[in-house]
């Protein structure tokens, strides 16, 4: 069940209705939107009374939510989400552009990067301290160590970072410097990580599983959003098929169908999406066609160098090409540059 408080109702009355929900032992999961605050109700809502609830001062109307995304979904909230992070906005009609290598590998080629992205047009740093790797033996990322380089590179250049967090117990360290936590595919169907980031106070931005279907990728968003998280950001990095010349299969039809069934900002990862820095540019621009509110980018000074997914990421050049290519595509979609 969702509450649907009135245009511009004031803070006050929308926590009266909150303690009326607590009263009765359900759960309140306010979502306060650009134009009006949406309070879902979590457990047996047999126990509202409709009526009574209607009543309350500043209530609009009292709906049953029949779809199974029930904070994900525009049922619940028609505008688009947009998520604020550090005067940088996702979602809503500006473009995102998140870019940087894919592991943190020391100090001097972060800070290059991120002057680098940031001079092109970037809005967010990425990059990896952690790094979840196929085999045990690869690089595993800095860590703690990486981390503080990413905040070293983000009072530099002023750029906040992204930056992906693999398990609990780093949350804290993490939850520090990161601006966006990234939840990597690997960890989509981590409920237990994904309730722990819906905890926390940082935006979140959830990559699709590599086996994930439509449902599971929205239902692993509706774990962080439940926790009281509301700033979730999607992304589509790419699927496991059959086709064997790229990495991965960008699905990016689902760009489209995200965008119509959620209020949530979908970014596309055209890097790991086909692992070919080849394909990441006409990806980029066909994600942006299909709708995305923005992409993420693999940037490194060397790539032929790189500890990881050297084959999927640009050298400077490349970038520079991918920010002048990419723009009359952003214009076209009636985004904003930010
Ligand atoms: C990444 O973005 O650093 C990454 C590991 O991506 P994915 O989880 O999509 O493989
Ligand atoms: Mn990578």
């Amino acid at each position: 069940m969702i509450i649907v408080m009135k245009r511009n109702a004031e803070k006050s009355l929308a926590d009266r209705v909150i303690d009326k929900i607590e009263s009765l032992d359900l759960k309140p999961v306010p979502l306060f939107g650009t134009e009006r605050t949406v309070i879902a109700v979590i457990g047996d809502t047999r126990k509202i009374q409709k009526e009574s609830m209607s009543a309350l001062p500043g209530v609009d109307k009292v709906m049953s939510v029949v779809t199974p995304f029930k904070l994900t979904s525009r049922d619940t909230q028609k505008e688009d989400s947009v998520i604020k992070v550090n005067g940088t906005r996702i979602g809503g009609g500006t473009f995102t552009l998140m870019a940087g290598p894919c592991a943190v590998e020391g100090e001097d080629m972060l800070l290059e990067t991120a002057r680098k992205v940031k001079s092109g047009g970037a809005s967010l740093l990425r990059g990896g301290a952690y790094k979840p790797r196929t085999s045990p033996y690869s690089f595993q990322g800095h860590g703690e160590k990486g981390l503080a380089i990413l905040q070293n590179a983000k009072n530099e250049t002023g750029l906040p970072v992204i930056t992906e967090l693999m398990e609990i117990a780093d949350l804290k360290h993490v939850e520090q410097y990161a601006d966006i936590i990234q939840i990597g595919t690997r960890n989509m169907h981590n409920f237990r990580l994904l309730k722990a980031v819906g905890m926390s106070k940082k935006p979140v931005m959830l990559k699709r599983g590599m086996s994930a279907t439509f449902k599971e990728f929205l239902m692993s968003a509706e774990y962080i959003m439940k926790e009281g998280n509301q700033n979730v950001i999607l992304c589509e990095r790419g699927i496991r098929t059959f086709s064997d010349y790229s990495r991965n299969t960008l699905d990016l039809s689902i760009v489209p169908m995200l965008k119509k069934v959620s209020h949530l900002p979908v970014i596309v990862d055209p890097s790991h999406g086909t692992g070919k820095t080849e394909l990441v540019l006409p990806m980029a621009k066909a994600a942006i066609a299909a709708g995305a509110d923005g992409i993420m980018i693999e940037v490194h000074p060397n790539p032929a160098d790189a500890v990881s997914d050297g084959d999927q990421s640009l050298n400077f050049e490349q970038f520079d090409n991918f920010m002048e290519e990419i723009k009359p595509y952003v214009q076209l979609a009636g985004l904003k540059m930010q």
